[in-house]
């Protein structure tokens, strides 16, 4: 297929090292008893992601909070009737939240949680591919900036991703995807969709290795293998089960194996672990042959969010999201028809066929 804008070559993203938060068991009672009466005073709520520390899903479910994926979290946030929202996760997360939720007060404990996916998309060059491609619709992942899903027609979820190109493809409409390619690649696959990718890629997903994997299955030939669509294309298809973090979870506590072989942020493990106990989790390879592991299964940026930065920013009122108003408000646009449609598919409105 030529071109008139060439894709763009996969950026080079280099992830923080990896730092994460020690506190003795003390420390940690200490902070969690202070966090909870500064958001009591502060009428404060938490989400957390999956993929953060435990100390903090823990904390969010302990005070009325929740603990989701990117989307369901900006959703518990507008649901709830908290003036500040404070978001555990990483950038594009908080940014969603103010997205949906423009009246309220949200932070963050550390504004420096970003997101290869999100870096690896810089909305001009982004606006330069939509530019070169007006006869095709822009479906961008949740995974980008403001202004990204500000300059897109639709924003999507990995839950949602392969059901949305369906319709659109069905409606004859060519598309340009952003920013993960491997995600994209795959709902491409599924979906049969004509779709030029951008060539983004999660430093945690990419890292999982196919040939490892293959070994690990052999050493545990009753492991359901469930596998989240940002991996590559040949871990994908070692999967008993390809979904986003939630579908993931649900699999572990539906399915009857005893063990699971997780291609995902190992951050989710403790859910897995509350959604189904005794059940055996396996973590899927990052080493081995072409390893070039920045992550190894779990996010940098993720393990940025800790209870010492987040009581800290309830203390000082630091790391508050803004998003300018007319970005805020063609981004809502592009969630809204995501919203939109998940509301009609469910209620039987939109058809997809096979
Ligand atoms: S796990 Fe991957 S997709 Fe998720 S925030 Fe980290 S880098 Fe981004």
């Amino acid at each position: 297929m030529s071109l008139a804008f060439p894709v763009p070559v996969r950026p080079a993203i280099v992830a923080p090292p990896m730092v994460e938060e020690t506190l003795s068991a003390d420390e940690r009672v200490a902070l969690k008893s202070r966090i909870k009466t500064l958001m009591q005073q502060q009428d404060a709520v938490l989400v957390a992601h999956y993929y953060t520390h435990a100390d903090l899903q823990d904390l969010a479910e302990e005070t009325g909070g929740c603990v989701s994926d990117s989307l369901e979290m900006a959703r518990f946030a507008h649901a709830h009737p908290a003036r500040t929202l404070i978001v555990a996760g990483v950038k594009f997360m908080g940014e969603t939240s103010k997205i949906l939720n423009p009246e309220k007060r949200v932070l963050m404990p550390d504004l420096a949680a970003d997101c290869s996916l999100d870096l690896a998309c810089p909305a001009d060059a982004f606006t330069a591919f939509c530019d070169a491609h007006p006869d095709r619709l822009s479906v961008v992942y949740a995974n980008t900036s403001a202004a990204v899903k500000a300059r897109a027609d639709w924003v999507v979820t990995s839950g949602i991703a392969v059901k949305i190109v369906k319709y659109l493809h069905s409606q004859g409409h060519k598309l340009l995807w952003a920013p993960d390619r491997h995600l994209g690649d795959y709902v491409q696959r599924v979906t049969g969709a004509d779709m030029l990718l951008w060539q983004g890629s999660c430093v945690v997903h990419e890292a999982f290795k196919a040939e490892a994997l293959k070994k690990l299955r052999a050493e545990h030939p009753g492991a359901a293998v469930l596998v989240h669509p940002e991996s590559p294309e040949a871990v994908i298809a070692q999967a008993d089960v390809v979904g986003s973090t939630t579908q993931l979870i649900h699999a572990v506590h539906d399915l009857p194996n005893r063990e699971f072989i997780v291609a995902t942020d190992n951050g989710i493990f403790h859910k897995m672990r509350a959604a189904a106990p005794g059940k055996i989790l396996l973590e899927a390879p990052t080493a081995g042959e072409g390893a070039t592991c920045q992550s190894c299964a779990h996010c940098p940026w993720m393990a940025m969010n800790g209870l010492k930065n987040l009581a800290r920013v309830l203390e000082t009122g630091a790391n508050e999201i803004h998003i300018e108003a007319s970005i805020r408000a063609k981004a809502r646009l592009s969630i809204q028809r995501m919203l939109d449609f998940a509301i009609a598919e469910k209620a039987g409105r939109i058809q997809l066929g096979d």
